[in-house]
């Protein structure tokens, strides 16, 4: 057929120079770890990043090679992600949480040629750099002098084309924080990223505008930070990052630089409540709230909602760039109740244009979308992973590209979708399954309740029976009884815990989710009372 539109490949750089163009004045704030701050724009990073780029090259960095990350969210970070990926290079996050032998092993995978880090984890990378051995160039962000990254870029003059190649070609590299075994690598594309930044800008995803002032609290190295340094690009959004995650801080940068959207884990919040009852602070500009990485509770939606503020519920995955659904406002949104309101977000919601979902039961038999058949939920699309990072034994999905995210979910008729556990953490009680996610929601629901986490211990006659360990809110007298009492009001009689146990502390993963393999561990050989 004669005639046709312009070929034109989906890269990441393009975000940046319309950003850079359109937006060029909209301003980059960041808050230091020591205190201090600076601001730049659109136009200044993109002019950073030029440089950077010419830097790497001149570091003999070549199309297709690994530049790391050791770092929290601020402007210079992403000065780093764009110049690298700018000049054909692959960005690799690297998760400043995990342990050492984790952070050897993927330094040592993904072959990095260089690193750039915040001061504040020169520790680590004192302590690693034997360890890696791949790394030849180590730069520090906030540093001064030589080795310093404002050193690296003060030698060139940003005078750079950025290096051609096809959307398929990839541009970051993120490792999913597994519990067990090494950490596994995903490789997002220019074109997966670029599509994937553009489908979050959508009202019913982010609802990113450049009127938008955006303070992600999730860091840059967990999943591509959302895709939020990409999405945000493409409408020019004002950023507002903090290199350190303090609610008072947080707080205040909210409140003076008029925060409209914010990202982040639930644990964030829960942080951000007890700063917010101990001074009566609260931030006052916020328009949308993105809670994911763990089921966001319902008490938690509530108290946001009620400020005046949107919740969107998000559920997703490293391996899904992260975006898989999205719990915001549905078409009878305005005629149902705040009740129904706020047990909608509940839910993970539904998925944008390009997602697909499916749930099978064990034997991989389809799952009708009726509210109650659980199962195992699949995934795909062209955002989702097809094989891990150096994977010899092949793509991770079947031959229809399904992958199995591991997650218990069922679909609603309406396509909301409801996590109920991971497949891990279900507690198998008599055959019947119990949800540690509702559990541990209905928990911290309950007034004094900090956090909780609901795990199956060994029972003689049901397998497993759920126990609930309960951190208390500081100052806090709430009982046994009182849990158990609320608990009895919103879970079946069947799924009250055996026990209730009051900790200082549970553990955390790196990206700051509750630890269920070490909880697991340390009451592996734990006898309940009444068995
Ligand atoms: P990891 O937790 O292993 O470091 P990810 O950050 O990729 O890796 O976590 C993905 C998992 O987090 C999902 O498979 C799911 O179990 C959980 N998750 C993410 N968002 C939600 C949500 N909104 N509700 C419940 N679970 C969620």
């Amino acid at each position: 057929m004669l005639g046709g539109m312009q070929d034109f490949e989906l890269r990441v750089p393009r975000l940046l120079d319309h950003a850079a163009r359109e937006h060029w004045g909209r301003e980059i704030v960041t808050r230091w770890a020591d205190g201090s701050e600076t601001r730049t724009t659109w136009a200044g990073i993109a002019r950073d990043a030029r440089k950077l780029a010419q830097a790497l090259e001149r570091l003999g960095v070549k199309k297709g090679d690994r530049v790391a990350t050791l770092a929290m969210n601020h402007s210079r970070h992403l000065v780093a992600w764009y110049g690298a990926i700018g000049m054909g290079g692959v960005v690799h996050t690297i998760n400043p949480r995990l342990f050492d032998d984790q952070l050897a092993f993927i330094g040592n995978h993904a072959e990095d040629r260089v690193l750039f880090y915040d001061k504040a984890f020169a520790p680590i990378v004192e302590r690693m750099k034997p360890e890696w051995r791949t790394i030849q160039h180590y730069y520090c962000f906030d540093g001064d002098g030589r080795g310093s990254f404002e050193a690296l870029l003060a030698q060139e003059d940003g005078n750079y084309a950025w290096v051609e190649g096809g959307e398929r070609d990839p541009c970051m590299l993120c490792y999913t924080s597994g519990t067990t075994g090494n950490p596994k690598g995903v490789v997002y594309s220019h074109r997966s990223s670029v599509i994937h930044a553009i489908t979050e800008l959508q009202p019913a995803e982010f609802d990113l505008s450049t009127q938008s002032v955006v303070l992600p609290i999730v860091p840059m190295f967990h999943a591509v930070g959302w895709g939020l340094p990409f999405a945000c690009a493409a409408v020019g959004a004002k950023f507002v990052f903090s290199a350190v995650n303090e609610p008072r801080i947080l707080c205040e940068l909210m409140n003076r630089e008029k925060v409209t959207h914010s990202a982040g884990v639930p644990t964030v919040w829960f942080g951000m409540f007890q700063h917010m009852d101990a001074t009566g602070d609260a931030p006052g500009h916020l328009k949308i709230v993105t809670i994911g990485g763990s089921a966001a509770p319902r008490a938690m939606i509530e108290r946001i909602m009620k400020m005046g503020v949107r919740v969107n519920h998000a559920w997703g995955m490293t391996e899904t760039s992260p975006i898989g659904t999205m719990g915001a406002p549905s078409a009878d949104w305005d005629e149902m109740s705040f009740d129904s309101q706020v047990d909608q977000v509940s839910k993970q919601g539904k998925v944008p244009f390009g997602v697909e979902l499916r749930v099978v039961d064990d034997e991989g038999n389809l799952q009708p979308r009726d509210g109650q058949s659980s199962g195992r939920l699949q995934v795909r699309g062209p955002w989702v992973i097809r094989q891990y990072f150096q994977d010899e034994s092949g793509p991770c999905v079947d031959a229809d590209n399904w992958f199995d995210t591991g997650d218990v979910a069922v679909l609603h008729p309406d396509g909301v979708m409801q996590i109920t556990d991971r497949a891990k953490d279900v507690i198998k009680s008599g055959g019947e399954w119990i949800s540690s996610v509702e559990l541990e929601n209905a928990a911290v629901g309950c007034a004094g309740v900090a956090e909780a986490a609901a795990i199956g211990v060994y029972h003689p006659r049901w397998d497993e029976r759920p126990i609930l360990l309960v951190v208390r809110k500081p100052d806090s007298q709430v009982s046994v009884e009182d849990i158990q009492a609320h608990l009895a009001q919103h879970v079946a009689k069947w799924w009250l815990p055996d026990e209730v146990h009051f900790v200082e502390s549970l553990p955390h993963t790196a990206t700051g989710k509750l630890l269920k393999t070490a909880i697991r561990e340390q009451y592996k050989d734990f006898k309940l009372a009444a068995a």
